[in-house]
């Protein structure tokens, strides 16, 4: 856009995560005047939050598998995903200083590890291209008069006027991250639809007894895999206190969901030796007597931990754990009581938010025009794996180019 076209107010950008600094690279890249307003005092926390264990940033899979992560979003995430895809995240990161490589799961980190490393050159870029970074400011609605409301760190009530605007208020997954979903409420008052948030990504509730919750909390239960509804996941399980956490049930959270809003409790099964046949396991159980007790008999055959003998003796009918064969089949399919999911404070990530037919292919909000959306308030969601993240960046620069394009648009009538 020449100078003589561009707005006088600049594209003002509310959410200072990985989606709303790409919307605001994408544009200042572009020549805009770019403000970003973030209630936080800091940006960028649950991105921060995201690095404690490893940023796990996109993943390496071949790019159709890697669209058919995002469920029934894929058909409207895929061309979004293909317009940024994860090699383009990945020389991305090069052009910040930050090599990236891929781990023996496909999953793609920065070298560092870190994120705090990414967000420092990340900022430090954005500030060069003259981006105003504003903290502490929140977004309460619109003025009258269209322009955007806030509440600075004062405490003072400011009307902001915006050329375009970009909404990357995050989900609803650990709100004191920042990201709490308060926002829906104002859009909801503009007639927009939105699907209610849901914790994705998250641990379950399982009604233990109390005698196993005061033995098993805290054990993991390494090498297992999870199924449901035909859908497998491998990984490990941590005991907790009300069920179970852990990667391998990632996954499965959409089927979960979708089996106790239909109130099935018991479609979830636990294989504890995900690498041997039932008849493996039976035959390896039978080489000892069953006057051995239940621990010693999944030790010596099996090299189980006593987490194993625990659990079967909470979830399995007790005559499952007496003939070889009973055992090995508990074992190999041991269902798993599901209560509950786990809550919004410490799901990795949100389903629900801003329904996917309210926007254009340009990411603008079809009742609001000059209103893009992006990152995680839209109603997307996708396991643990780099795919959150690739979601985000990818949307984000759809949102930037959106703006600009809908601008030139604006400008050119
Ligand atoms: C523990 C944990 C681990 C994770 N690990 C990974 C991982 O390894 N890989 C991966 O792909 N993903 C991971 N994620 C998910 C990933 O961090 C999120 O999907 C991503 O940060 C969402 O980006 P976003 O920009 O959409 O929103 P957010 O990062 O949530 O940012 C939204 C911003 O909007 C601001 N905001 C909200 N409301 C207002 C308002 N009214 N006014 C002004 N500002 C407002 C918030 O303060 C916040 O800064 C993890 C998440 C968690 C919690």
């Amino acid at each position: 856009m020449s100078d003589s076209k561009r707005p006088d107010s600049p594209v003002v950008v509310i959410g200072a995560g990985p989606a709303g600094l790409m919307a605001a690279e994408v544009l200042a890249r572009a020549g805009m005047a770019v403000q970003i307003m973030d209630a936080m005092p800091s940006p960028g926390r649950k991105f921060l939050m995201a690095g404690r264990g490893g940023l796990n940033l996109t993943h390496s899979e071949p790019l159709d598998r890697f669209i058919g992560r995002y469920g029934v979003a894929s058909p409207w995430m895929g061309p979004l995903i293909q317009r940024f895809p994860p090699q383009a995240l990945r020389d991305w990161c090069e052009g910040l200083g930050i090599s990236t490589f891929t781990g023996s799961s496909g999953r793609v980190f920065p070298d560092s590890f870190k994120a705090s490393i990414l967000l420092r050159a990340w900022l430090r870029r954005l500030d060069g291209m003259g981006v105003v970074l504003n903290r502490g400011w929140r977004w309460g609605g619109w003025h009258a008069d269209g322009s955007l409301l806030f509440t600075d760190p004062t405490g003072a009530r400011q009307a902001v006027s915006a050329a375009a605007t970009i909404l990357a208020l995050g989900g609803a997954s650990w709100p004191r991250l920042g990201s709490d979903g308060s926002w829906a409420a104002l859009l909801a008052r503009h007639d927009i639809s939105l699907a209610g948030f849901q914790p994705s990504n998250c641990g379950v509730v399982c009604g233990w007894s109390e005698t196993f919750r005061q033995k098993a909390a805290g054990l993991p239960l390494k090498r297992i895999a999870l199924s449901m509804d035909g859908v497998r996941s491998r990984g490990e399980l941590v005991i907790t206190d009300q069920g179970l956490e852990g990667g391998a049930l990632y996954a499965l959270t959409p089927g979960l969901r979708r089996a106790l809003a239909e109130g099935r409790d018991d479609g979830l099964m636990l294989d504890l030796q995900p690498d041997r046949s039932v008849e493996q396991v039976a035959a390896l159980l039978g080489r000892l007597s069953t006057s051995d007790s239940l621990s010693n008999r999944l030790r010596k055959a099996l090299s189980l931990g006593p987490p194993v003998a625990t659990l079967l003796r909470e979830l399995a009918p007790p005559a499952a754990v007496v003939s070889a064969s009973a055992l090995a089949t508990a074992i190999k399919g041991l269902p798993v009581p599901v209560r509950a999911l786990q809550g919004l404070e410490r799901a990795i990530s949100s389903a629900g938010g801003v329904c996917l037919d309210q926007l254009d292919d340009r990411l603008m909000l079809r009742r609001l025009p000059g209103l893009f959306c992006c990152g995680e308030m839209l109603d997307w969601e996708a396991p643990t794996g780099g795919y959150l993240l690739q979601g985000c960046f990818a949307t984000g620069v759809a949102a930037g180019q959106g703006a600009l394009d809908w601008l030139a648009e604006q400008s050119a009538r």
